[in-house]
């Protein structure tokens, strides 16, 4: 069985809030959501320290109340990026982990794991949990998994792109193509495959996640798939709506209770994640109920909410991502009428009034929403994963080129050197410079001396720029490499290593848990089969009063905080088989 899916390659949408992983299933030719260990089709993009562990995923994520600032998330913010970005120095604040400048500016986020300071970089927080969405494929799979896509925001630039393929690197995959979020969007519904037959298509992708929001305005011809205009906030998304019903409750429980719990944040935590249920429930029904018990001061929180209750909460967001959207088409310079698809994507686009004013905003049409929204980025990065992997002849082949949001802008200089920026500003030295060559072996020219520039971008949205001067042939190029501020092989070396004995201690606590169940169990098997009289009259007195001091000690065993080892209670109940012999063979207690 394992071998079958041999070198299968899997598709991950490594999102701000939630990660989604697929794998090709060959048989029906699509894509397949692999459930994690929770049974969830996303995974919480949080990874979370402790004194004796560390949890990635929804594990880290239910955890995070009790240990806000050592549970980590929004990695996807910092990556690529330096501390003095001002959109991370905008978002510090919000954090309750601690981020401090490293080495070439770079964010570094200060975790206490097993009573040390640790000392970590987006990189690793994004590895760990590509390496949970690696581990849940390989569980599905039965097999190792080691090729994927992943996907990343249109918007990315060169060295976010590349930071997120270091991530992969560390998790131990072979990234085999990083790939726009609205690309892979735009390929899970097959639209390039409508191009084909229909020539031009013009796609909008309208992506409502947990904490961002993003338009595109993707246009597909022949077998080439360009970004043309992307728009979007970075704080707008599912976070927002849950807030707004917090602050909501919280006035409701102050005035029926007399009491507020703005200043408790144990409290909030819990109602928040009520909350997020609570509005997934409202995306498929019209009224729910949340009840908590002992939220705050022993008081039980018991509240019901309506759609409409939610809908009103959150117009003024609903009306937002609308006028965004039309900026995204007023950019690219097009009208509604020259859309030919809408495609539906992120969680919180499965919010009916979401769908509903958008369909209202393009004049009723049809909205791609067949797959799950928070599942399309992930199916179509799946999609691409098989289009690359030779053995999965059924997949027509199709060559994409994502072409670079950031408009490029050259800086021409009297003499020959020439800068290249990434940036949509007017003034070159505003935008960010990615590198600069020299165009040599030329007559003597004077600035505004006609080159020709040459722009390719590879598969993964990495640059190469050639000059070339058609008077006399001279010829120059340069690829961005954009080394500064990117891990060097070193430390993605020193941080694969690190990765392996993170993978052993989870190994080791795994163990641990599960020699701790085995015993738990055989006990609590034990005690009630010494509660049979069937049994326990057959048992003699003094052997009664052995084994019953025996399951007393295990229990003192179990509650010990100082046993870190699997063995000593694997080992305890192999004793404890021997001294319940007596009581094993009277019934069919345990087999
Ligand atoms: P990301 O933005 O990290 O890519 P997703 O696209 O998975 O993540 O979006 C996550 C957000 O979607 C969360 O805020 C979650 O509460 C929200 N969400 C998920 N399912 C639903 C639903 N049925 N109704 C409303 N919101 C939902
Ligand atoms: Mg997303």
């Amino acid at each position: 069985m394992a071998k079958k899916h041999k070198g299968r390659a899997i598709g991950i949408d490594l999102g701000t809030t939630y990660s989604c992983v697929a794998a090709w299933e060959e048989q029906n030719g699509r894509a397949e959501i692999i459930v994690n260990d929770q049974g969830n089709r996303t995974t919480p993009s949080f990874v979370a320290f402790t004194d004796s562990h560390r949890f990635i995923g929804d594990a880290a994520k239910n955890q995070a109340a009790a240990n806000p600032s050592n549970t980590i998330f929004d990695a996807k913010r910092l990556i690529g990026r330096k501390y003095k970005d001002p959109t991370i120095q905008n978002d510090l604040h919000l954090w309750p982990f601690k981020v401090v400048s490293g080495v070439d500016d770079k964010p570094m986020i200060m975790v206490n794991y097993k009573g040390k300071e640790k000392c970590l970089a987006a990189e690793e927080i994004s590895s760990m949990i590509l390496t949970k969405m690696k581990e849940i494929a390989e569980a599905y799979m039965e097999s190792s998994v080691y090729n994927a896509v992943i996907t990343v925001p249109a918007y990315f630039n060169d060295s976010q792109r590349k930071a997120t393929k270091d991530a992969g690197i560390i998790a131990g995959l072979n990234v085999i193509r990083i790939i726009n979020e609205p690309t892979a969007a735009a390929l899970a519904y097959g639209l390039q495959k409508r191009a084909h037959c229909s020539g031009k298509r013009n796609v909008f992708i309208f992506d409502l996640g947990g904490g961002t929001f993003d338009v595109s305005l993707v246009t597909i011809k022949g077998d080439n798939i360009e970004v043309k205009a992307t728009a979007g906030d970075t704080h707008l998304g599912g976070e927002d709506f849950d807030n707004r019903m917090v602050s909501h409750l919280v006035q409701q429980f102050k005035r029926k209770n007399r009491v507020d719990i703005t200043g408790n944040p144990r409290a909030l935590r819990r109602l928040r994640n009520e909350c997020e249920k609570a509005k997934r429930t409202l995306s498929h029904t019209n009224e729910t109920t949340i009840e908590i018990d002992a939220l705050f001061q022993g008081i039980e929180f018991h509240f019901s909410v309506t759609r409409a209750r939610f809908e009103e909460l959150n117009w003024d967001l609903f009306e937002k991502c609308m006028e965004i959207a039309q900026k995204c088409l007023y950019d690219a310079k097009m009208e509604k009428r020259e859309i030919h698809d809408v495609v539906l994507v992120g969680g919180s686009s499965r919010i009916p009034k979401v769908q509903s004013l958008l369909q209202n905003f393009f004049e009723g049409k049809d909205l791609c929403k067949s797959i799950n929204p928070d599942e399309a980025v992930a199916f179509g990065a799946t999609v691409q994963a098989a289009l690359l992997s030779k053995d999965y002849s059924i997949v027509p082949t199709l060559v994409l080129v994502d072409v670079t949001p950031l408009s490029l802008a050259e800086d021409y200089q009297s003499a020959v050197p020439i800068n290249v920026y990434e940036g949509e500003r007017t003034k070159a030295s505003d935008n960010n410079l990615l590198g600069m060559f020299l165009l040599s072996g030329l007559p003597r020219v004077f600035r505004g001396h006609p080159f020709n520039v040459y722009f390719e971008l590879d598969f993964d949205g990495i640059l190469k720029v050639r000059a070339e001067d058609e008077t006399t042939g001279s010829k120059n190029g340069i690829t961005i490499t954009n080394e500064k501020g990117r891990l060097s092989s070193a430390e993605i070396k020193r941080m694969i290593e690190e990765a392996a004995s993170f993978r052993e201690e989870d190994k080791k606590f795994k163990k641990i848990v599960k020699a701790k169940n085995d015993l738990d169990e055989y006990i609590y098997w034990m005690e009630k089969a010494m509660k049979d009289f069937d049994v326990s009259s057959k048992v003699s007195a003094s052997e009664k009063q052995r084994i019953m001091a025996a399951l007393r000690e295990g229990e003192r065993l179990l509650q010990s905080e100082h046993q870190t080892e699997a063995s000593v209670f694997e080992n305890y109940l192999n004793n404890l088989h021997n001294i319940c012999q007596p009581i094993c063979q009277q019934g069919p207690w345990i087999q």
